[in-house]
């Protein structure tokens, strides 16, 4: 019986003309093309972007150089070198984040312990020249400072679920 009805219905073409429905529906219905740059459609706090390094209020950055962000990372896009500070704290002389390999998991992010490297929901950027591709220390702490306000409104929001 299953199948007598299955081959009538293909029979008598029910699931093309079903399509077929589909299609005039949305075929009068008012367009919603958004018209970026000039609209923006809303990003979730979780929105994985460019790479950010952040500081304490006290400006001193959160970077221990634990290295973790370095060892989880699964496209081998962290790179880096750190040393003993006079104090006797660990700090990172170089931090770089290579963009053409990074693939933008968050397992950098959620590795962190201390807070310290973050993907912001910045995606409007691009390179110019060979090489710019890798971001230095500077500026992802620069990146950092610039958008704090944003990151830790971000991560607020998110604070819940961890
Ligand atoms: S987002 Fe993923 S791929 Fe990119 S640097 Fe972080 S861990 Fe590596
Ligand atoms: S950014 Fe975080 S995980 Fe990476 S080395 Fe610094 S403290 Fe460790």
């Amino acid at each position: 019986m299953k199948r007598f009805t299955h081959y009538l219905k293909s029979l008598m073409l029910l699931e093309l003309l079903q399509g077929m429905g589909v299609t005039l529906r949305y075929f009068v219905k008012p367009k919603y093309t958004m018209h970026y740059p000039q609209e923006k459609i809303p990003k979730s706090h979780r929105f994985r972007g460019l790479h950010a390094l952040r500081r304490y209020p006290n400006g001193e950055e959160r970077c221990i150089a634990c290295k973790l962000c370095e060892a989880v990372c699964p496209a081998l896009a962290i790179t880096i070198d750190s040393e003993m500070r006079e104090d006797g704290t660990r700090r990172t002389t170089r931090y770089e984040i290579d963009l053409f390999k990074c693939i933008y998991c968050g397992f950098c992010e959620e590795s962190c312990p201390v807070d310290s490297i973050v993907e912001t929901d910045i995606h409007e950027y691009h390179f110019e020249k060979r090489g710019e591709n890798v971001v230095t220390k500077p500026q992802l702490l620069a990146i950092g400072d610039r958008f704090e306000a944003q990151i830790a409104a971000a991560r607020a929001l998110d604070a819940p679920y961890r």
